[in-house]
């Protein structure tokens, strides 16, 4: 269930570049669900065949594996194109941090030009990343950020920047209809449970009974949003008219410390989880909440699943992956 109201628009073809992620498998559903016609983009990086399984049989879905920094063509017109394509887990993306900012830029380069060459709208995933460790709490998209070009974290933080930079040329040149959605921390079913970022970590652990990880003092803030409030908030962006030609901040306002999301987490599940500190990684932001009041005034959106309702539908998702994976290793 996705935060719009489920109104059944025109029949659009839609490109899903990274459709077999996280966020980007639960996006093709509900584009599939309004009705339209959805060709996923995806290299298979980080994003998995079984996210988008149950969706192959489907007559208005197909699926492309290719890298979008490769040359990309599509022989239908296409109405929209979602650029979700980019690992987003930190230890994902400094993996390879060359290719990581080769897909912000280069890959969004590509994504932007088909999008010229079709007439079709488009739609950037940015992230509350490009506000960097920030200096003003909340964050307000007007905020420029404090971002560390030398670090590791930069090879995505500075790529997302440079993506935003590119879109909003396009934009302004008249050559695409684009849009920028700044992205906060999103959780929910399908994330990987090596994915390294802390709800995933933090349920795991809880899950198997090993200690949860706490790096740093555990003080530092996340605010944690729903992958259905988020897909809402992307086709709310995606369908307004006009553009409102500026980037919004999409995601919970609501913000818990490290520690206290450690403590949620273990009231949940049933768990003998001790705590394990480790160190801090260089760069990590200390705080970070979305000012969300532009989505709210210009797009009418706002979250509406707390944590304390979305913790448990993902924990049941990682208790059934995890069991699965039992079962197939002991097959
Ligand atoms: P994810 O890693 O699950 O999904 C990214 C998808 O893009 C994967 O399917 C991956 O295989 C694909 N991909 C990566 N590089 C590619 C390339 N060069 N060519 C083609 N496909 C490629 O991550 P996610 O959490 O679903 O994030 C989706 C998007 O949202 C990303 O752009 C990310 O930066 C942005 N975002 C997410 C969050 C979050 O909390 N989930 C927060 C801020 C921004
Ligand atoms: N974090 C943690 N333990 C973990 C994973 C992450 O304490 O096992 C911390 C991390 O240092 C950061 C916060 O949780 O302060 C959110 O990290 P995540 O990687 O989920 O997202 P991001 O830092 O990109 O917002």
């Amino acid at each position: 269930m996705v935060n719009t109201s489920r109104q059944r628009l025109p029949r659009q073809t839609i490109l899903v570049a990274g459709g077999a992620g996280f966020v980007g498998s639960h996006l093709c559903d509900e584009l599939l669900a309004l009705g339209h016609r959805v060709i996923c983009l995806d290299s298979f990086l980080t994003g998995r065949l079984k996210n988008i399984a149950p969706l192959q049989n489907h007559p208005e879905f197909s699926l492309i594996t290719q890298d979008i920094c490769d040359t990309v063509e599509i022989d239908e017109p296409l109405d929209q194109i979602y650029n979700l394509a980019c690992p987003a887990s930190p230890p994902h993306y400094q993996a390879d941090p060359m290719h990581t900012m080769m897909t912000s830029v280069e890959g969004t380069r590509r994504m932007l030009e088909l999008a010229r060459k079709h007439e079709a709208r488009f739609l950037q995933a940015s992230t509350s990343e490009i506000y960097g460790d920030p200096l003003q709490h909340p964050q307000r998209e007007d905020y420029l950020g404090n971002v560390n070009c030398t670090g590791p974290r930069a090879c995505y933080d500075e790529g997302k920047r440079a993506a935003e930079a590119m879109c909003f040329d396009m934009l302004r040149s008249g050559r695409v209809d684009a849009r920028v959605v700044r992205i906060f921390n999103t959780y929910g079913p399908r994330m990987r449970p090596d994915d390294g970022r802390i709800i995933s970590n933090f349920i795991v652990q809880a899950l198997q009974n090993r200690p949860l990880t706490i790096y740093g003092s555990g003080e530092q803030t996340r605010s944690f949003c729903y992958v259905s409030d988020l897909v809402g908030g992307l086709i709310a962006m995606m369908s307004k008219t006009p553009n409102p030609r500026l980037a919004v901040n999409i995601g919970n306002p609501g913000e818990f410390t490290v520690r206290e999301l450690a403590s949620f987490v273990c009231s949940l599940v049933p768990t003998s989880s001790t705590i394990e500190h480790r160190p801090l990684p260089p760069d990590d932001p200390q705080r970070r909440r979305p000012d969300i009041t532009r989505a709210r005034d210009i797009l009418g959106w706002a979250p509406v699943v707390p944590l304390a309702d979305g913790l448990p539908p993902t924990i049941d998702w990682f208790s059934r992956e995890l069991a699965e994976t039992v079962d197939s290793a002991s097959e």
